[in-house]
């Protein structure tokens, strides 16, 4: 199955053939849907048959491989047939929102200084948790300079990279915020401007970090010992 998301986020709508259409389930050649995972839900849309059905996918989820995506329809929805053409089309507003606050989370990590240890997306709200000592954190001048890195407008670009690659360059893995996952032979990084941030992530985001928007940071629990759960929201 072609990864067409990873190619192109933007990509709102396709051309694909349906590979398997089974108890509610289908699979296509070629996926514009982001499955769950990494914090982000998986996307919605439809898919629209050449008999002019246009059927709703309720969640993208992951298969049995990296590469397997399988769509979830709706209850009761009809099975497109084995083997026929049909165009799929993105809920877009849904996974713009993704994008947006999934990028924005990048920033927050480059924010606070302290490991990742989970996190979630929705399309207008976002949190991460870091393993914090019981240290104070400004929520005002956190909240500027995550903004300020917003309307900085940095470029967001990917680059895949192999683990020989990286194990001959160990200075890329200090500069990285997040420990890259070995053994799955390619590694997808995600970069922010210069130096704003880089991180291995296998996610959608937007193209310039002035696409996210104002954001609001909201309440900061804490969850534990040394875990810290920062929230965040669009300003508007
Ligand atoms: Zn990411």
């Amino acid at each position: 199955m072609e990864l067409l998301f990873y190619k192109d986020a933007y990509l709102k709508s396709c051309r694909a053939t349906v590979t398997y259409a089974q108890e509610g389930i289908v699979r296509l050649d070629k996926s514009i849907f982001y499955p769950t995972g990494g914090g982000q839900p998986g996307d919605r849309g439809w898919i629209e048959t050449e008999t002019g059905d246009r059927i709703e996918i309720i969640e993208a989820r992951k298969g049995e491989s990296h590469e397997d995506i399988i769509l979830i329809l709706k209850e009761d929805a009809p099975l497109p047939a084995v083997g026929t053409n049909v165009i799929t089309e993105l809920d877009w507003d849904y996974r713009y929102g993704h994008m947006r606050i999934h990028s924005c989370l990048h920033l927050l990590c480059a924010s606070v200084v302290g490991d990742v240890t989970g996190g979630q997306i929705s399309a207008s709200k976002g949190r991460l948790d870091f393993n914090l000592p019981d240290t104070q954190i400004d929520k005002e001048s956190l909240e500027a300079s995550v903004n300020r890195l917003i309307e900085e407008d940095h470029p967001i670009t990917q680059d895949w990279i192999s683990d020989q690659e990286l194990d001959a360059n160990p200075s890329l893995v200090r500069t990285m915020s997040v420990a890259p996952p070995r053994g799955s032979g390619k590694i997808r990084l995600v970069k922010i401007g210069a130096s704003v941030d880089l991180q291995p992530c296998g996610g959608t985001h937007v193209k310039s970090t002035g696409e996210i928007g104002l954001i609001k940071i909201g309440k900061i629990e804490n969850k534990g010992k040394q875990n810290r759960r920062i929230n965040l929201t669009f300003a508007d």
